[in-house]
């Protein structure tokens, strides 16, 4: 800490700030309760009170986001959505995932192995979409703990013979409150016991009123099963996106989230990154989290090596030094020096926080030394 208030380090200590202030007094120092105090003063008044004080360890928690300063935005342009699904354990999220990939995996690249990089893109009316396939809310919620906004729209499914399960109501929430715009999806529409009705009565409670009720909810009939329904799911993400005017500047170097990361006993570190804005190049030297690298190779969601990778592209990439986290930010650097630089200092002072953890005897790990 390299400051606090009067007030704030009384509360530190336990005391009244009157009784601070007259210590300060005493000192030889006028103050209030509001007035900065610098490290000597606070140290004073610590010994005092016979309190030590502890030295913060120096983190380096700047945002990556401060390396990639503002640019011109008439520069930018429409880039794709986004979108994760959500919804109750069975009612059908895998087989949605799964339905959309396999009838609609990018004209061209039909053929190619698929493999899970925990993101794929889809081709709709020549407009791409980007679906997230890490476990919905786990993703969700970490990466979101995390400070990364990742999603554009949700779509929460609900199985027409099931209705509103608890975790229906958890995707809810964590749409709203990641101000996302939310799609349903009724599924397993071709189950006798479908109940459309049900669902849309049972939402409604939650706010979440259908535009044939008056509302401004889209509502999707399916059946991901059969594969019925899943065009007009996705015409309705693209509409629900122009609303929301995505855009991105694809000129520039690029900026986004990791997806998923792992050690892979022959690559190395492999990270799926999903590009947000500017655009990933092989060979670009980068930031990722508390590592840093160069782009060694990329592989996209079908599985086939690529040189570049635009907004909203999920990549599959090798080269960093280290294994990141979801939820990491990575950045690109103009230069190797600087980002070695950068992901070294925070690489370092990420170590020291882990140390210092290790070596802090509590009353549990010493009990356990015992
Ligand atoms: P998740 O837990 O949300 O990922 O649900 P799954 O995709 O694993 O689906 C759970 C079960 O529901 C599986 O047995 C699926 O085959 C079945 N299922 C999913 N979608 C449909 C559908 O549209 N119709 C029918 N009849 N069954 C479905
Ligand atoms: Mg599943």
């Amino acid at each position: 800490t390299e400051s606090l208030t009067v007030g704030e380090l009384a509360k530190k200590l336990g005391r009244e700030p009157s009784e601070i202030i007259k210590k300060l007094f005493m000192l030889g120092v006028m103050a209030t309760i509001n007035q900065e105090l610098d490290k000597d003063a606070i140290e004073l008044i610590c010994a005092e009170y016979e309190v030590e004080v502890e030295e913060e360890i120096l983190v380096d928690k700047t945002d990556l986001e401060v390396y990639f300063e503002p640019e011109d935005e008439t520069l930018n342009e429409e880039r794709p959505p986004v979108v994760t699904i959500m919804g109750h354990v069975d009612h059908g999220k895998t087989t949605l995932l799964d339905s959309i990939r396999h009838t609609k995996v990018t004209a061209g690249e039909a053929g190619g192995i698929t493999q899970h990089i925990g993101a794929y893109q889809v081709d709709e009316d020549g407009k791409k979409i980007t679906f997230l396939d890490t476990p919905g809310h786990a993703a969700f919620t970490t990466m979101r703990a995390r400070g990364a906004k990742v999603t554009d729209l949700a779509i929460i499914v609900v199985a027409a013979d099931d209705g509103v399960m608890p975790q229906t109501v958890e995707a809810i929430n964590h749409a709203k409150a990641a101000e996302v715009p939310i799609i349903i999806a009724v599924n397993k529409m071709d189950k006798p016991s479908a109940n459309p009705d049900r669902v849309m009565q049972e939402l409604t409670e939650h706010g979440l009123v259908p535009e044939a009720w008056g509302g401004d909810t889209i509502f999707v009939p399916l059946s991901a099963l059969k594969g019925d329904g899943i065009d007009t799911l996705l015409e309705m993400i693209l509409l629900v996106s122009e609303v929301g005017e995505l855009k991105a500047n694809p000129a520039r170097r690029a900026i986004g989230t990791v997806i998923e990361a792992e050690l892979d006993k022959g690559r190395g570190s492999v990270a799926t990154l999903l590009v947000q804005d500017g655009t990933l190049n092989v060979g670009d030297p980068i930031v990722v989290g508390n590592t840093f690298g160069r782009v060694r190779a990329m592989v996209s969601d079908t599985g086939r090596r690529v040189k570049e990778a635009g907004p909203s592209m999920p990549v599959e990439i090798t080269g960093l030094n280290d294994v990141p986290q979801a939820g990491d930010r990575f950045v690109v650097f103009e230069d190797e020096k600087s980002a070695r630089s950068v992901g070294e200092s925070r690489a370092t002072s990420a170590l020291q926080v882990q140390r210092s953890e290790k070596t802090r005897v509590t009353l549990d790990n010493l009990f356990d030394q015992l």
